[in-house]
């Protein structure tokens, strides 16, 4: 049984479809209902387990909630898939602070509320994962990328701790980290600035790969052995020079 966020497009939808393929049970969320609702619809309609719960995961309460339907659905949560993210990319000079912050609260402090909904789960069955996307901009710094970049750094950083600490606590909670490069999804349609949408669409154009690679990644991981964890990933196209 596995919850992911940022279900409605992209990596969490194509990471929904393939684990419920391999029978998993999986609980969506997002902010757009009716890409759920169809996602979900198709899933079902394929012969697999799903629900969807509209949520923003800048809300401690949304988490709360999906994380109540998944143990009130299907009796109990294995993994979540913490993948909700926007990455309006801009230069530092053109103080796009609102952007900052949508980014700080979305891709920071939605992991944050994600993992405080999940973890007393977790550490009370002694088992569980945690998987994030991070992004190659959370392992290198790129112009136009200082502020999403630094909300991926986070995320890495944070990962980090929680395996650590959870191997240190003996509460055998899992986790792993996934670095995407270039995903073809609609994650540019965040972008705002000019000129950093038109170098983005001109770099995914030539290394993009689809969002289907990634969930190969999240179905590899959660099928290790529950004594495993291979914690971090970096995917990308074969052709990726940087
Ligand atoms: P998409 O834009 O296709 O997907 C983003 C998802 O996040 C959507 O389902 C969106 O749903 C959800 N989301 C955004 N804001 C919120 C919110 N406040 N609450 C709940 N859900 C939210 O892009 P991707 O699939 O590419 O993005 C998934 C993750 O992958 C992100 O964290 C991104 O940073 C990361 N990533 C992507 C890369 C790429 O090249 N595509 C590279 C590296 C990392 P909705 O709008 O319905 O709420």
């Amino acid at each position: 049984m596995v919850i992911i966020t940022g279900a409605s497009s992209g990596i969490g939808e194509a990471a929904a479809k393939r684990l419920a393929k391999e029978g998993a049970k999986v609980v969506l969320g997002a902010r757009r209902r009716d890409r759920l609702a169809k996602i979900a619809g198709a899933i079902v309609e394929a012969g697999g387990e799903a629900v969807f719960q509209e949520m923003d995961v800048t809300r401690q309460s949304d988490n709360d909630e999906i994380v109540r339907l998944a143990k009130e659905t299907f009796g109990g949560v294995d993994a979540i898939f913490l993948n909700a993210g926007l990455m309006p990319s801009s230069p530092v000079s053109a103080l796009k602070t609102d952007e900052w912050n949508r980014m700080v609260d979305v891709n920071i402090k939605g992991v944050l509320n994600g993992v405080a909904a999940v973890l007393p789960t977790f550490i009370e069955q002694k088992s569980g994962q945690v998987i994030a996307t991070s992004s190659v901009a959370g392992l290198k710094a790129y112009p136009n990328g200082a502020v999403y970049g630094g909300t991926k750094w986070f995320v890495r950083e944070f990962m980090e701790v929680l395996r650590m600490e959870s191997a240190m606590e003996g509460t055998n909670i899992r986790t792993a980290t996934i670095y995407p490069a270039a995903i073809r999804t609609e994650l540019l349609d965040t972008i705002t600035d000019g000129q950093a949408a038109e170098a983005m669409h001109g770099l995914y154009e030539k290394f993009g790969i689809s969002p289907e690679r990634i969930a190969d990644v999240v179905a590899f991981a959660l099928d290790l052995p529950e004594d495993t964890t291979v914690n971090e990933f970096t995917v990308g196209p074969a052709n990726q020079p940087w």
